[in-house]
């Protein structure tokens, strides 16, 4: 993975630049030593690490502001973080720019039962919205693994999921409204409480833009009233092959769990090692559904889920019999990827999303390439969406092992394409499939979602060298559009 190469004129105004911020946000906000700011080198795609110039701290929305149009009018470029959860680089800092922390944006303005509401700073913990709200019998759907550490801000920048998306949608299902700050320290406002807004969907087109056209300052989310009854149900079986069937099958049926969630043998070994779940360990291949609803309803659905198990050769079927048990059947599953960390030195979580129909395929040549490459792979996914996350284990201290679990990574997400699907399901593309974009848009495709970028941010300080394999000025690609020599955007600055 290459970045672009370091901008000279912003590192020799590194000095200049760090008073400046100093201005704005006087006191701890700014971090420039390299001990401190060793903290911030990597995001959770740990196998790429990068000094910023610096790390801001802003505690409001005009700091926010004043700093990013002073890195405007300087060039200077900027990597919005959140939690640092990223899986795929996407606060991964750039050695000439600086890193602007939202963690400071922690309080959560409002809860509005009656309009069933929370706007909250961006910085606050996906976990804490449910934590704000569950007395009154609330809770905010999308629900990463992650949820204890990411925050809403980045949730809306990756438009990230979770088990229970299947039914409930991605973050982008449940958010309302956005305040945010454009390069030019301009702040605007997209949506708000109410359902649907005016003209083109802008807060659409925000949210999973990885922090590539502006800074989120607020966020509105809705909430949800918890169902009735939730009931977790496992199911072992003989091959990934035969699982895989049993979720295709579950949606044909009409049926939409709550969540359904698939780990294969080293998954479920490595989980039940780590959480004492419950899980079978007899089995090739595990699904967790959860059904909810009324009591009568969940349990109808539990029949015919059981059912269709059966009919493909299911040979383990575990009823949750109490919440305590429903919540032990899935801690093993949101604890899978540090699970797996105990039985690697390294891994790469892979996200790549394919029809429903596919799995099984899918799943039978990634046996093959993981014989080819030499490397195990452990799979824990969102089985129900199609959102597969194959974690390939290698070791960064044998040479060679990070390029090939690279290369082996790169080969899933191909035949995800390939297969129908798409590059990413819920991780965004970030640094670790920007290289993978060709594979499944075309150049005037790119250019198209580019040209969107140059919309929001002609300068292109908000993380560059991230999404797109290529760096285009935006003039370049106006001059796409000269047509009998009428030169569009002759504002423009030309290079
Ligand atoms: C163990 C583990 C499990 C995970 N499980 C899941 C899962 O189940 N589902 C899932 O979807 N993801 C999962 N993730 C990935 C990750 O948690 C999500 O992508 C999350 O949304 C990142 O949030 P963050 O606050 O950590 O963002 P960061 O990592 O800080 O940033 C992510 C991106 O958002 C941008 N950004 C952050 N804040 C802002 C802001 N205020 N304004 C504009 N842009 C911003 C950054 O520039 C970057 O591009 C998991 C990660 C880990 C480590």
């Amino acid at each position: 993975m290459e970045m672009p190469a370091l901008d000279r004129d912003s590192l020799a105004k590194r000095d200049r630049i760090v008073a400046a911020l100093r201005a704005i946000v006087p006191g701890e906000g700014v971090i420039a030593n390299v001990t401190e700011m060793r903290a911030y080198e990597c995001d959770a795609l740990s196998a790429y690490r990068t000094l910023p110039m610096a790390v801001v701290l802003p505690a409001s929305v005009q700091q926010v502001s004043a700093i990013l149009k002073l890195c405007n009018d300087e060039k200077i470029k900027v990597v919005p973080r959140g939690g640092g959860t990223s899986l795929s680089g996407g606060s991964l800092p750039l050695g000439d720019g600086i890193v602007l922390g939202m963690g400071k944006f922690n309080k959560i303005l409002d809860v509005d039962f009656q309009n069933r509401c929370v706007v909250v700073q961006p910085g606050v913990t996906n976990l804490a919205i449910t934590r704000a709200v569950e007395h009154e019998g609330f809770y905010y759907a999308p629900d990463p693994s992650s949820q204890i550490a990411c925050s809403i801000g980045g949730n809306v920048a990756e438009n990230s999921g979770g088990v229970h998306c299947l039914k409930y949608g991605l973050t982008t299902n449940n958010l309302l409204g956005v305040e945010m700050v454009l390069p030019d320290g301009s702040v605007i406002r997209l949506g708000g409480r109410h359902l649907d807004a005016d003209g083109y969907d802008l807060l659409g087109v925000m949210t999973g833009s990885e922090g590539l056209l502006g800074v989120v300052t607020e966020v509105t989310v809705r909430i949800l009233k918890k169902p009735d009854t939730a009931r977790a149900v496992l199911m072992g079986f003989p091959s990934n092959e035969t699982g895989g069937d049993t979720v295709a099958s579950i949606i044909a049926a009409g049926i939409i769990p709550g969540g359904l969630e698939m780990m294969d043998r080293p998954a479920i070994h490595a989980a039940e090692d780590f959480c004492k779940a419950g899980y079978p360990r007899d089995v090739e291949a595990l699904l967790i559904c959860e059904l909810d609803g009324t009591a009568q309803e969940v349990d109808h659905l539990i029949d015919i889920v059981a059912a269709i198990a059966r009919q493909h050769h299911a040979s383990f079927i575990k009823v949750s019999e109490s919440e305590e048990e429903r919540t032990r059947f899935w801690a093993g599953r949101k604890a899978a990827f540090p699970a797996v960390g105990r039985i690697s030195p390294d891994y790469l979580c892979m996200d790549g999303t394919i029809p429903r129909s596919q799995l099984a395929h899918v799943l039978k040549r990634m046996e093959e390439m993981s014989a080819h490459y030499g490397l195990r792979v452990a799979n824990v996914f969102h089985a129900g969406d199609g959102n597969l996350h194959p974690l390939i284990l290698f070791d960064a201290n044998v040479p060679d092992e990070l390029r090939k679990a690279e290369d082996f990574g790169a080969d899933i997400l191909k035949l995800c394409v390939e297969v129908g699907g798409v590059l990413t399901g819920e991780h965004g593309v970030g640094v670790e499939k920007r290289d993978l974009m060709p594979s499944m848009f075309n150049e005037n495709e790119l250019a198209q979602q580019q040209r969107l970028k140059c919309a929001f941010d002609p300068v292109q300080i908000l993380n560059p060298g991230k999404v797109f394999p290529k760096l285009h000025r935006c003039a370049e690609l106006g001059r796409l559009h000269v047509q009998r020599g009428a030169l569009p955007f002759p504002d423009l600055p030309r290079f």
